[in-house]
């Protein structure tokens, strides 16, 4: 009789997790997703719901879980500035004391076990494009620490469970990822754009906008996550998962007035301390152990996100009358 595998996505109601139950519901897996919905929400699973290999647990990755899985996908961590600056203490421990959980889990029961890291590592890099092999430039005291630091601790316990324990562990550090279900208040540059453009609001751009970010569409990531689960087990350091286009805020800004038919005025805010001047990943090892590069244009994705956010803003106003 087929078994199909069971899989534990943490933070699987937050955006990217709940693309990624998805696809791995879709690929025939038993899915149980596990959120404390700090910053997520039940309605991005809710059309899961009826599926019968799909489970919800409501639980933080903070405390010990027992469950019997094959895989394990750790996503659980807020990924926005505003939102994983608003409880510091609690972002750190999420990525510590979640590894720490998730991987001993992974040891009893000896399933592969995904970490989705973040570019953040490099911290506002010295070296452009990052490679993997970039150790980083991260500021261990200031505003950004708390999730930059946390994300690398987290990374230095994946490789010791695999060095002392033998545990299959696989590091993906993402670099900024957009797409349909994140949140309107998320905070991040796309949602606040495309939001503001909608709404007619000023467009807040932070500095000059001379600084740059490389977006990948959320479908991009999504399918690369499983590859790299999938990987030969000599594939345990970090690999880079991103599109390479770079773009400064400022095009950002003007693309999304533009594909929105939006008027809004831009104004200048001031620049967040240690904001990253620039960041492109370099995604050669992506390209040459798991055969992924990233497929869809920024204006692609930017038209199913504005697209998306306008069906949301139209719900809320119709729920309001
Ligand atoms: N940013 C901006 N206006 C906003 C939100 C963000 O100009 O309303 C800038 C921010 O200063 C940064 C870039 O956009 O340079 C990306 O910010 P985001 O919070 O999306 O993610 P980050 O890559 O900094 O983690």
């Amino acid at each position: 009789m087929f078994t199909p595998k069971r899989v534990l996505v943490t933070g699987g109601a937050g955006f990217l997790g709940s693309h990624l139950c998805e696809r791995l519901l879709d690929e025939g897996a038993e899915v149980l997703c596990l959120d404390n919905y700090y910053c997520s929400t039940r309605d991005n699973v809710h059309h899961l719901l009826g599926r019968n290999r799909f489970e919800l647990i409501r639980h933080d990755v903070c405390f010990p879980v027992y469950l019997e899985v094959d895989e394990i996908y750790n996503l659980a961590c807020p990924a926005s500035p505003v939102h994983y600056q608003r409880d510091p203490v609690q972002t750190m421990k999420t990525s510590v004391s979640g590894a720490i959980n998730m991987l001993g889990l992974a040891k009893r029961v000896r399933a592969r076990i995904l970490q989705t890291s973040t570019s953040e590592v490099y911290g506002d890099p010295g070296i452009h494009p990052q490679p993997e092999t970039y150790w980083g430039n991260v500021n261990p005291h200031g505003l950004r620490a708390c999730y930059d630091e946390g994300k690398r601790a987290a990374e230095s316990l994946f490789m010791d469970y695999h060095r002392q324990h033998g545990i299959k562990v696989k590091i993906a550090r993402l670099f900024n990822t957009y797409g349909p279900r994140m949140r309107p208040d998320d905070g991040r540059v796309v949602s606040n754009f495309i939001i503001q453009a909608l709404l007619g609001k000023p467009i807040t751009i932070y500095g000059d906008g001379s600084q740059t970010r490389s977006f990948c569409f959320v479908s991009d990531i999504i399918q690369a996550l499983p590859l790299l689960m999938a990987s030969p087990d000599d594939l345990t350091g970090p690999v880079n998962l991103g599109n390479p286009a770079e773009f400064t805020i400022l095009e950002l800004a003007e693309t999304i007035l533009r594909l929105s038919a939006s008027k809004s005025p831009l104004i200048r805010m001031p620049l967040p301390q240690d904001d990253p001047a620039r960041r492109r990943p370099d995604i050669t090892l992506a390209q040459n152990r798991l055969g992924w590069s990233p497929r869809t244009p920024l204006e692609q994705g930017l038209k199913e996100t504005i697209a998306y956010f306008d069906a949301v803003l139209r719900r809320g106003s119709t729920a309001e009358e």
